[in-house]
């Protein structure tokens, strides 16, 4: 299968490309994104029973792509990593109609492990069968740095620069980071918003004397943030095994409809959603869970996407703290062609805000819904699902006021934790009004993750345990006018 350009084909450029190129060299025509042809349609009879890593592998193999068997095989074995390799992906029954798809059992604890860990291993490959130098640039908000690194780690042929907001993520991610040694690896901390860091990014991959410091040095220049369609085709996958849980366990027939509950940044995950529904999953409609951050809400409540007069709020589910969603793109691009996406990108990048027309967003309409919820509103359903036995961490919190208000049918939901506890304790001691030696003081990662093992009788996972232990390798913190420089000294 061909992948094609969402705002059209510029001059020069080649029309459609194949899959290995559009994930060496993600970005498209005008600053678009790749996306594919066409999708597949799944026979979901045939992928009923089969295990994740089987499922994955069909899935994969249907979308046709230029990657050989052994390559996805052994990208694949990468889940054996997770907590229990037969079950990367519990799906928890919570009651009232809900269940929770657990994204988090990875070694990074957030479901950015499900796309990145076999991503890694197909961007090294393919690296290494074309004998080139690859340099990866992510900006990450929190989890995506981590995962990340975490995949990248002594492979050949690739390097990472990876950017984060210095004080925009917890102790926890930024350890994560700050601790991951690597002589491929290069972990840079930005003065401001992972808005900023990721608007830098994108102006370092546009710069000519970047690319052309870098092509004296024979490196070549990738991405791995969600733009990228490598990571997308693996977030399709666990959208199809959740449903197949279900079904299998008889808590519904094959063929009926449900609702997927997402919470949302960059759009990602429910855009492997939205591919799912598209590829032939029987789901009515997805609901969008955002913070503060509530653009997408906007958007899909009112048809306008409007950055004018809006700064980034810092909350408590940090990995959410976003107004460029860049994967709603691709949604514009299925929904609408590529001629209109192009013209509201424009509009956005001009004006900092574009509006759908009336019947657009009534198609819009007719995929999601959405709704928001503060701080506040997080914290009471972490502290109310906790009282019933779940514990869940503020970004998955966010899917509760979701569930609650906007199903408009009375049908099953899945909805997706993307983030274990264990990364933002601080927040859970907060949520669940846990009395601490310190009261009254701002805790300690370290001292709220011992507490809420304590009290709740969980154990912490050895890859969260021993990070407090581990020796800080990266120091850099500067301001976004010296990314440039400092990632060629690093090069
Ligand atoms: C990345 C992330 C999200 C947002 O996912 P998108 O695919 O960017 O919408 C939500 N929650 C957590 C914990 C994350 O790490």
């Amino acid at each position: 299968m061909k992948f094609i350009e969402t705002r059209g084909n510029e001059s020069g450029r080649s029309e459609k490309v194949s899959f290995s190129e559009a994930i060496l060299n993600p970005s498209a025509s005008f600053g678009g994104l790749y996306v594919p042809e066409n999708l597949p349609t799944l026979d979901l009879k045939r992928l009923k029973d089969l295990s994740y890593k089987d499922l994955a592998f069909e899935v994969l193999k249907s979308f046709q792509i230029d990657i050989k068997d052994e390559v996805l095989k052994e990208a694949l074995s990468l889940y054996d990593k997770f907590d229990d390799p037969l079950t990367p992906v519990p799906v928890v029954n919570v009651g009232s109609g809900l269940f929770i798809s657990e994204l988090y059992h990875g070694p990074t604890r957030a479901f950015k492990d499900m796309a990145l860990q076999p991503f890694g291993k197909v961007l090294s490959s393919l690296a290494v069968e074309r004998n080139e130098n690859y340099i990866i640039l992510a900006a990450t908000s929190g989890d995506t740095g981590p995962a990340t690194l975490e995949t990248f780690k002594n492979r050949e042929n690739i390097q990472v620069g990876c950017l984060y907001p210095d004080g925009g993520t917890s102790d926890v991610q930024r350890l994560q980071m700050v601790t991951e040694d690597g002589s491929n690896l290069k972990v840079i901390g930005i003065d401001g918003s992972f808005d900023d860091a990721q608007t830098s990014l994108k102006n370092l991959l546009k710069s000519e004397n970047f690319k052309a410091k870098l092509g004296e040095k024979n490196i070549k220049l990738s991405a791995a943030n969600s733009v990228n369609f490598g990571r997308i085709i693996f977030q399709t996958i666990y959208h199809i095994y959740s449903y197949l849980q279900l079904v299998s366990r008889k808590e519904i027939v094959l063929g009926e409809e449900i609702y997927l509950t997402v919470p949302s940044g960059n759009f990602g995950n429910a855009l492997g959603g939205f591919y799912a529904k598209m590829m032939g999953l029987p789901i009515y409609k997805i609901l969008i869970s955002s913070n503060e951050n509530n653009i997408l809400t906007d958007l899909i409540n009112t048809g306008k996407y409007s950055l004018v007069g809006r700064h980034v709020v810092n909350t408590k589910s940090p990995a959410m703290d976003i107004l460029k969603s860049s994967n709603v793109e691709r949604v514009l691009f299925t929904l609408f062609g590529a001629e209109r996406t192009k013209e509201l990108m424009e509009q956005l990048e001009s004006k900092n805000e574009y509006s759908l027309s009336a019947e657009e967003l009534v198609t819009l309409r007719a995929n999601f819904s959405a709704s928001y919820s503060n701080d506040d509103e997080c914290f009471e359903a972490i502290e109310s699902y906790f009282e019933r036995g779940y514990l869940m961490d503020p970004h998955t919190a966010t899917v509760v006021k979701a569930h609650e208000e906007l199903r408009e049918r009375d049908l099953k939901n899945i909805a997706y934790s993307t983030a274990e506890w264990t990364k933002f304790s601080p927040s859970i001691i907060e949520a669940l009004n846990i009395e601490t030696k310190n009261a009254g003081k701002i805790v300690s990662d370290r001292d709220a993750l011992d507490e809420i093992a304590r009290i709740t009788g969980t154990e912490i996972p050895t890859q969260i345990d021993e990070l407090f232990e581990k020796r800080v390798v990266h120091t850099t913190v500067v301001p976004v006018e010296d990314l440039e420089k400092e990632i060629l000294e690093f090069l």
